[in-house]
């Protein structure tokens, strides 16, 4: 992989940049630069035709100077240690620009689940929590879904986990099914949060959003939920969607809710009627108002950035930016609500999640709404006064609000 898409190195130059701003001393900006755990596991699983694949996996922690690690796992082919850690870096910052008292952590299993039966990626998850299990915990590090990873492949998890500690810990995973401890609103969460910054981006830049168009790259739980609150919540038309497989594009329109059945019946966008194809490539330089990726890293780089012709690129996707792409956003007045900002909604209400199993009782979803708005709105705000303050980007401003709250947390523990 070129270094210029190392999303840890990435990750590393955006903090580098931060603390240089920030002035940090040489011995706070090392901390900061690594991640404080790493665990390399292996682990071997029996597959259905009784033959045993050896799967490689990853658990990250990254700072816990605010509070417990917290991060999800993921389960794809293309995973490498140096995603894990960006992913982790990244989970650190998110969890401080919201202000909710963790730190950051990320997991990942390098598989490719698309090839596994139900009964083998049972077995694989068991397997992963049996391997890590000992470095987990509420007060420790507390995981929970990313991409390819369900509320299913959670509730498996957690299982394995209590049973090994031989007591009930509903709280040592987050996106659980909610009749065995999860969130009311932690399905929708990550988008919903992203909708309500992308609200208040909107407001303050004057735009009006209604019948205006939006378009999605990567069509999963991220992406789906943000079709169909840009149109519930903002009035925003779908007219582009995509996934790992194919893409479709409507100018006049499309239906998100039928889109997103078409997509849970036949597991992928192709065939859909009524849109033409699309690539990914040319549904990222479509013309629209709103433009979510929600897939992978590095879909936005030197190589396309002044292509970008959206008003407002709201990342749900962590990573979707290179830094010489960001500048290159910038300079040509696109709105970037970067990544650690814009999908904070799903560990925020991961975080709720965990709040109500710590006292045992639970929230009704207005409940949610209400103190994800507050917190999302809030974060915005503050990355927003920084932004004008510094004279800054809003990643280098979301930055500039997260590394000093990190650095705060280390100094006042005399870590350095
Ligand atoms: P998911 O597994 O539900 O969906 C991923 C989607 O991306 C799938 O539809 C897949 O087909 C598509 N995809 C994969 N490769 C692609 C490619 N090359 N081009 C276009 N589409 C592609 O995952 P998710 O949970 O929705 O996560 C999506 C992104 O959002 C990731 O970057 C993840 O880290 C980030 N995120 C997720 C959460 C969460 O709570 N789930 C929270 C914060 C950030």
């Amino acid at each position: 992989m070129k270094d210029t898409l190392n999303p840890f190195k990435i990750a590393q130059e955006q903090l580098d940049d931060a603390a240089q701003r920030l002035g940090l001393d040489s011995a706070m900006h090392e901390l900061l630069r690594w991640p404080m755990q790493e665990l390399k596991v292996i682990l071997p699983v029996k597959m259905d035709d009784g033959s045993t694949n050896v799967f490689h996996a990853f658990r990250v922690v990254y700072n816990t100077a605010r509070g417990p690690a917290k991060g999800g796992i993921r389960w794809h082919p293309d995973e490498t240690v140096d995603t894990v850690r960006a992913l982790a870096a990244w989970m650190t910052w998110k969890t401080s620009v919201v202000d909710i008292p963790l730190g950051g952590g990320k997991g990942g299993v390098i598989c490719n689940p698309k090839a596994l039966s139900e009964a083998e990626k049972e077995r694989l998850a068991r397997a992963y929590i049996r391997a890590i299990a000992r470095t987990l915990g509420v007060t420790k590090d507390v995981p929970a879904p990313d991409v390819y990873t369900t509320p299913q492949i959670m509730a498996w998890m957690m299982d394995e986990y209590e049973t090994i500690m031989g007591e009930k810990h509903p709280g040592v995973i987050t996106g659980k099914p909610l009749p065995i401890g999860g969130s009311q609103g932690r399905g929708d969460a990550t988008a919903r949060g992203g909708i309500y910054v992308t609200r208040e981006a909107a407001n303050i830049h004057g735009i009006d959003l209604k019948g205006k168009t939006m378009a999605v790259q990567g069509f999963g739980n991220a992406g789906q939920y943000a079709a169909l609150l840009g149109e519930e919540i903002l009035g925003l038309k779908l007219v582009a969607a995509s996934d790992s497989r194919s893409g479709v594009y409507n100018a006049q329109g499309i239906d998100a809710r039928e889109l997103v059945d078409y997509k849970l019946s036949n597991g992928t966008l192709k065939g859909f009627s009524n849109a033409d194809e699309i690539s990914n490539k040319d549904l990222l330089e479509l013309d629209v108002t709103v433009m979510f990726p929600a897939a992978l890293e590095n879909v936005i780089t030197e190589e396309n950035a002044h292509k970008i012709k959206c008003n407002i690129l709201c990342e749900l996707a962590n990573g979707p930016t290179t830094p010489v792409a960001d500048n290159i956003l910038y300079d040509n007045g696109v709105i970037v609500l970067p990544d650690f900002l814009a999908n904070a909604g799903g560990v925020t209400v991961s975080y709720f999640e965990q709040v109500q199993n710590t006292y045992n009782y639970y929230w009704d979803l207005r409940e949610i709404h209400r103190r994800l708005d507050e917190k999302m709105t809030h974060a915005f705000k503050g990355v927003h006064e920084m932004h004008l303050q510094e004279k800054v980007n809003m990643r280098q401003a979301a930055y500039l609000v997260s590394v000093a709250r990190v650095a705060e947390a280390c100094r006042l523990r005399g870590w350095v």
